[in-house]
C-alpha cells in the first residue's frame, strides 16, 4: 500500500524522524514514502560544522551525552561508530568565574551539589557559611508536592550560595534560561527524585557516587565517555541521516504555511504547492508548530504558542597558545549572572575534543545573550566579538589579537522549560492525540539535548506510521 509521511523541519528531531520512517519503510512497508521540507537553504538547526584556516568549528552544538541512549543508538544504525570521538576525561575540568580569576568546580560536583565531601570542603568556590548552609540539606525535611523553579528548589535545600555561585551558571549554561522561573520537574528531575527517596539530596549523591565506584570496580568493560563527538565535528551526524535519506527526500527551502485536514490524511501547503500526506511529523519550533496547526487545533496551538524562547550568541575566536597567559586546561568555564558580565559561558573546543584546532592554537566558544541579557542580540557582530575579547582577555590574560572571529547568532533558539512545563506538554499531547496521523516533537517538549531530540523525532515517527497503516510500527 503505498503512503506519503511529510516530515517538517529538517532539523535533529525532523531528520531522526525521517530516518526511522525509512527504516520502518525498508523493514514492513516498501511502499511508505517519506518526504522531509525545511524552510532553509540547509539542515541541522544550530548543528553546523565548518573549518578554516586549520580550524575545525562547531558554530552550534559541540557534543551529546551518552547516558541518554538514543544518541549512541541511531549512530550505531548509521554505521557511525568508528566515527565517535570521546572528551579526554583526564581533563574533565570546569571554571566558574569568580572576580576576575577561575575556580576549579570541586571533584565529584554534580550541577547542584557534591557527590563527594572532602574536594567540596576544601574548595574555595563557596564561603564557609555558605558550605553550611549546603550541608544543612542532610537534614533539612523533604518537601512533596507540586512543580518549583530551580532557583526556589536550590534555595530551599542549599542556600543562596550554591544557587549564585553554581547552579545559576550551570543551568545558564545549558538553558540559557533564568533559574527563578525555570521548572526543576521538566529540566533536572533527578534531584527531585533524590530528595524524594533520600530526604537530602547530598545524602543521595554520595549514596549513589559509592554505588557506582562499586559498581566500576567490578565491571570494567567498555565505556564511552560522558559526551561524545565526531572525529569530523558534529555536522558528521546530519549529512550521514540526509545521504541514508537519498536523493528527493529532503526538500530545502520549502517553508510549510499551514496544514489542512484532506479525506483521511492532511494537505501541507508551502509557498510553491501543497503536499498531500496520509501522515505529518511536525519538527519545528513550537511557535511555528502552533502556527501550522491554528485551523486544526486552535487551544493547542495557543498552547505551543505560549512557550518562550531564548536568543543566544556564540563567539568564536581562534588564538596562538603562546598569546594566552592562563593555561587553557579542562573544558571551559561559566559565569554566574552575579558577576554582571556580557559572556554566560566558555568553552575550550581544542581542550575537549582532538582534532580542533593546529598545534600552538586554540579556539575558544563564549556564550552571550539568553533570557538575563537578551539585548545584547541588538549589538553588531563587531560590537558583541570586542566586548567578549576585552572580558576573556581579563580572565585568561590573552595578551595578543586571535587570528579571526566569527558570531553566529541563535535567535528564539533554545525553548524555555518554565514551571508548570509538564503539565503545559501532557495538555499539548492531549490535544494532538486528537489529529490521527499527526505528531509534534522537538525540542521544546520532551528534552533539549541532542538524544532527547532524536528520541522524540523517532517516537512520533513511529506513531504516525502506526496510525497511517492501523498498526503497532
Ligand atoms: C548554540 C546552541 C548550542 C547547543 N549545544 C548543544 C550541545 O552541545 N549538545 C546538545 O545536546 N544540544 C545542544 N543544543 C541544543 C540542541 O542543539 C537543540 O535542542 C536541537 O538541535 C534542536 O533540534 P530540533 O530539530 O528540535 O530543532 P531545530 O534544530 O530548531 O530544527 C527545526 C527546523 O525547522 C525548520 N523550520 C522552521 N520553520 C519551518 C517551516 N515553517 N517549514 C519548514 N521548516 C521550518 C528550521 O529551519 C529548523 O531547521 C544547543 C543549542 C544551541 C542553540
Amino acid at each position: 500500500m503505498s503512503k506519503r509521511i511529510v516530515v517538517i523541519g529538517g532539523g535533529i528531531t525532523g531528520l531522526a524522524a525521517a530516518n526511522r520512517i525509512r527504516e520502518i519503510a525498508g523493514e514492513k512497508h516498501p511502499g511508505l514514502e517519506v518526504l522531509l521540507i525545511e524552510a532553509s537553504e540547509r539542515v541541522g538547526g544550530p548543528i553546523s560544522t565548518i573549518r578554516r584556516d586549520g580550524f575545525l568549528i562547531e558554530e552550534g552544538p559541540d557534543a551529546f551525552i551518552t547516558t541518554k541512549p538514543w544518541g549512541l543508538n541511531l549512530c550505531h544504525r548509521l554505521g557511525l561508530d568508528g566515527e565517535l570521538i570521546e572528551t579526554n576525561d583526564k581533563k574533565r575540568k570546569t571554571y566558574i568565574l569568580r572576580g576576575d580569576g577561575l575556580v576549579e568546580i570541586p571533584e565529584g560536583f554534580v550541577m547542584l551539589a557534591p557527590s563527594r565531601l572532602t574536594p567540596f570542603l576544601t574548595s574555595p568556590l563557596f564561603s564557609w557559611p555558605g558550605k553550611l548552609r549546603m550541608l544543612m540539606d542532610l537534614v533539612i525535611p523533604r518537601k512533596r508536592g507540586g512543580d518549583e523553579s530551580v532557583a526556589g528548589f536550590v534555595r530551599r535545600r542549599l542556600g543562596r550560595e550554591a544557587l549564585e555561585r553554581v547552579a545559576q551558571p550551570m543551568i545558564g549554561g545549558i538553558y540559557t534560561g533564568d533559574a527563578e522561573k525555570l521548572s526543576l520537574r521538566a529540566t533536572m528531575p533527578q534531584y527531585l527524585e533524590l530528595e524524594e527517596e533520600h530526604g537530602s539530596i547530598i545524602a543521595g549523591m554520595l549514596r549513589s557516587y559509592r554505588q557506582k565506584s562499586q559498581a566500576r570496580k567490578k565491571d570494567s568493560g567498555a565505556r564511552y565517555s560522558m559526551f561524545v563527538s565526531f572525529r569530523s565535528g558534529m555536522s558528521t551526524l546530519t549529512d550521514r541521516l540526509v545521504t541514508v535519506l537519498g536523493e528527493g527526500t529532503v526538500r530545502l527551502g520549502e517553508k510549510a504555511i499551514g496544514i489542512t485536514k484532506s479525506g483521511s490524511g492532511y494537505a501541507v501547503s508551502t509557498g510553491s504547492g501543497t503536499f498531500d500526506a496520509d501522515g505529518v511529523v511536525i519538527t519545528t519550533p513550537a511557535f511555528v508548530t502552533g502556527g501550522l496547526i491554528e485551523n486544526l487545533d486552535p487551544e493547542t496551538a495557543a498552547l505551543l504558542g505560549s512557550i518562550e524562547y531564548a536568543s543566544s550568541v556564540v563567539a568564536i575566536l581562534a588564538y596562538k597558545l603562546s598569546d594566552i597567559k592562563r593555561p587553557i586546561d579542562g573544558f571551559g568555564f561559566v559565569v554566574p549572572a552575579i558577576e554582571k558580565r556580557t559572556l554566560i559561558a566558555c568553552s575550550f573546543s581544542s581542550e575537549k575534543f582532538p582534532g580542533r584546532a593546529p598545534e600552538g592554537y586554540t579556539v575558544l566558544r563564549a556564550f552571550a545573550g539568553g533570557m538575563l541579557d537578551p539585548e545584547v542580540l541588538d549589538l553588531s557582530d563587531e560590537a558583541i566579538t570586542e566586548r567578549i575579547k576585552s572580558e576573556l582577555g581579563h580572565v585568561l590574560g590573552i595578551t595578543g589579537e586571535p587570528l579571526f572571529g566569527l558570531v553566529k547568532r541563535y535567535p528564539n533558539s533554545l525553548p524555555q522549560y518554565y514551571v508548570g512545563h509538564l503539565e503545559l506538554v501532557r495538555k499539548i499531547a492531549s490535544g494532538i492525540k486528537k489529529l490521527k496521523g499527526l505528531e509534534i516533537a522537538g525540542s521544546a517538549l520532551g528534552g533539549v539535548g541532542i538524544p532527547d531530540c532524536i528520541n522524540a523525532g523517532e517516537r512520533a515517527a513511529e506513531k504516525v506510521v502506526e496510525a497511517v497503516y492501523g498498526q503497532r510500527a
